[in-house]
């Protein structure tokens, strides 16, 4: 389809050649989420434009958003296991340092989890993330 006006009403040109011949379509766009070898291949739909006049193939400014979407989705389908990942990992870490307690307690240096340096600041950030997610610890 030739359209010289996009959906939103705005007339739209090709940024390379400023013609206004440009068909527009609908893509289902695939793209990776996650940086990891684990990441996750999500699929948006996408109004792309064709310019007739020099061939070049873009998206409009919905693309953007249109993945940002398919992400949140995506991330919405997930709270829930990481949700439970979260509290699971804060209780491992509160029994671990129940534990050194116990096993530190009339030694010369006592464990104190206030001290601790960097598990201290996970339970800390984990306590935050999980009351922020409407949990409790
Ligand atoms: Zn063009």
């Amino acid at each position: 389809m030739t359209a010289k006006i996009a959906m939103d009403g705005i007339e739209r040109c090709c940024p390379v050649c400023e013609s206004f011949e440009v068909d527009r379509s609908i893509l289902t766009d695939k793209f990776k989420y996650g940086a990891s070898e684990n990441a996750v291949t999500l699929e948006a739909d996408v109004v792309m434009f064709t310019c007739k006049s020099c061939g070049l193939v873009y998206s409009g400014e919905d693309a953007e958003e249109a993945r940002m979407e398919a992400v949140e989705r995506h991330m919405i389908g997930v709270f829930p296991q990481m949700c439970e990942a979260l509290l699971e990992q804060h209780r491992a870490i509160d029994t671990l340092f129940a534990m050194l307690i116990a096993k530190t307690m009339n030694a010369e240096q006592p464990f104190y989890p206030s001290e601790s340096g960097q598990p201290w600041g996970a339970i800390q950030l984990g306590k935050a993330a999980i009351e922020a997610a409407g949990g409790r610890i």
